[in-house]
């Protein structure tokens, strides 16, 4: 996780770039070709715009380019609305209600996954807004995910107790 002082340098850096010739900026794009969060985000934005396009023209070749590019991470959840795990997602299926209102399939790319989600249709205008929001919530649930996969390396587990023994066997109960 970049500290806000850093985030502060890069969108510096940024705006500084701008203002280079050409030449300049061509270079630094070529020295800046390592995988870094921004230039993930730049993929992650380029899939998402090139399935977007596709999505409209032709809904199953835009989900078949996004799960072929990325990870699907929409678990499976019975509710109200269509679920939108890789399994249940219907390419034709991009329309939904629930209640009297109406639900838009969008979907995001975030951190090389795929989010598949429902926005009610008065939200549309704000859809920049949804999908921002979208990939924020991606990110966070895999910092919640990895930081579950980190938590038995962190330290002893809880139940660790003193050991108990059985007292007719006075052997160790595993
Ligand atoms: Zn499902």
């Amino acid at each position: 996780m970049r500290s806000p002082a850093e985030r502060r340098n890069t969108s510096a850096a940024c705006e500084t770039l701008g203002s280079f010739p050409l030449a300049t900026r061509t270079k630094a794009v070529v020295l800046s070709r390592v995988v870094t969060p921004t230039t993930r985000a730049k993929t992650d934005r380029a899939l998402e715009d090139e399935a977007r396009v596709l999505l409209e023209q032709n809904a199953s070749a835009g989900i078949a380019l996004l799960a072929g590019r990325a990870i699907m991470f929409a678990r499976h959840e019975e509710g109200e609305l269509p679920c939108l795990c890789l399994n249940c997602l219907d390419p034709a299926l991009d329309r939904a209600e629930s209640r009297g209102l109406q639900f838009v399939r969008d979907f995001v790319v975030s951190r090389h996954r795929v989010f598949f989600y429902w926005v009610p249709a008065e939200l549309l205008p704000d859809a920049k807004q949804v999908r921002a929001s979208m990939r924020g919530r991606v990110k966070q649930r895999l910092d919640e995910l990895r930081r579950k996969i980190d938590e038995p390396r962190a330290g002893i587990p809880a139940r660790t107790g003193p050991p108990r023994i059985n007292p007719f066997t006075g052997k160790l109960i595993q």
